[in-house]
């Protein structure tokens, strides 16, 4: 439903996206992670038709977005991350908008505000202005203007942060729905755990670039876990090590006359990849500074 190549966005001296390439089909749910900076929002402001990348392809739906960007423009609903509403208007008028530039008229369009409302739990705030809403409310309403009219990719750029529990919650079941739907989905978040409630693929952004695109088990694999040991002699205490073969290093210390009273295996997870990609990052910078130098 998205593919994109080579995107290439540079403002002045600084390259913001240097050779993007990304693909959502339709029913995924891609997570876009990365360091603030990585280019995350660049990318969805480009396929969004926001801003205009110095090189590169964008194709939604089979349609040329940089050269026909009217009609791809049809296809998505984007949840900008800076949430962008008319304040003096109510929340159904809000999303009423949205729904005719969608190309929805009538008793359909109605009806379609009032599935979406009540997807996103704004029914009781529908004739409220948004300008009297507070955040995380706005960041629903931010998702229904998105959603309104089913369009088959929804670009959702931090659609949770500053959320609480409930928000979340409502947005990530609709998420689910669309996707399970058919819908293709971009996602960015910075909160790991949401993904995984997503069954996400994961796409990691870095520098401008996707450098890792897969499951979660797929990109965590290689990464070493933690192995917990607790020995019946107090005198040995407790061991932890980190490792990635945690079985055979068990069954070494047992070969080894150690008595384990208590084991635990701690798997890779989201959190670990991150700090990996942190690490990664900051070896870089550290490079990049010790050649200024
Ligand atoms: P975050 O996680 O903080 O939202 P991000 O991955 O979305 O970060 P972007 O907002 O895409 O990152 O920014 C990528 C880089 O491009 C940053 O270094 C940013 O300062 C720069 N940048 C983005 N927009 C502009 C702009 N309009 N003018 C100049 N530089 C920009």
């Amino acid at each position: 439903m998205l593919n994109t190549a080579g995107l290439v966005k540079r403002y002045g001296r600084h390259v913001a996206l240097d050779g993007f390439d990304l693909e959502v089909a339709p029913g995924e749910i891609v997570g876009l992670i990365g360091h603030n900076g990585a280019g995350k929002t660049t990318f969805v402001e480009t396929v969004s038709g926001l801003v205009r990348p110095d090189a590169g392809r964008v194709s939604v739906g089979g349609h040329d977005a940089l050269r026909t960007p009217h009609a791809a423009r049809r296809l998505l609903g984007l949840a900008p991350q800076e949430v962008a509403l008319y304040h003096g208007v109510t929340v159904r008028e809000n999303v009423r908008l949205f729904a005719r530039l969608a190309g929805l008229r009538g008793r359909r369009r109605e009806q379609e505000i009032t599935r979406v409302l009540d997807e996103l739990r704004l029914s009781g705030l529908a004739d409220r202005p948004v300008g009297v809403l507070s955040g995380g409310q706005r960041r629903r309403v931010q998702a229904a203007t998105a959603m309104v009219g089913s369009p088959p990719l929804l670009l959702l750029d931090e659609p949770t942060a500053g959320a609480d529990p409930e928000t979340r919650s409502a947005l990530l079941a609709a998420v689910k729905a669309r996707a399970a739907s058919g819908t293709a989905v971009l996602y960015t978040t910075h909160y790991l755990p949401e993904l995984v409630d997503l069954d996400a693929t994961l796409a990691l952004a870095h520098a401008g670039r996707i450098i890792a695109r897969g499951t979660q088990q797929e990109l965590t694999h290689h990464l070493p876990g933690e192995l917990r040991v607790v020995f019946a002699d107090p005198a040995e205490g407790e061991l932890r090590v980190s490792t990635r073969d945690p079985g055979a290093d068990l069954a070494a210390l047992i070969a080894a006359g150690r008595t384990p009273v208590s084991v635990d295996v701690h798997r890779p997870g989201l959190d670990d990849l991150y700090r990996s990609l942190a690490a990664t990052a900051n070896e870089e910078e550290v490079t990049a500074g010790g050649v200024v130098a």
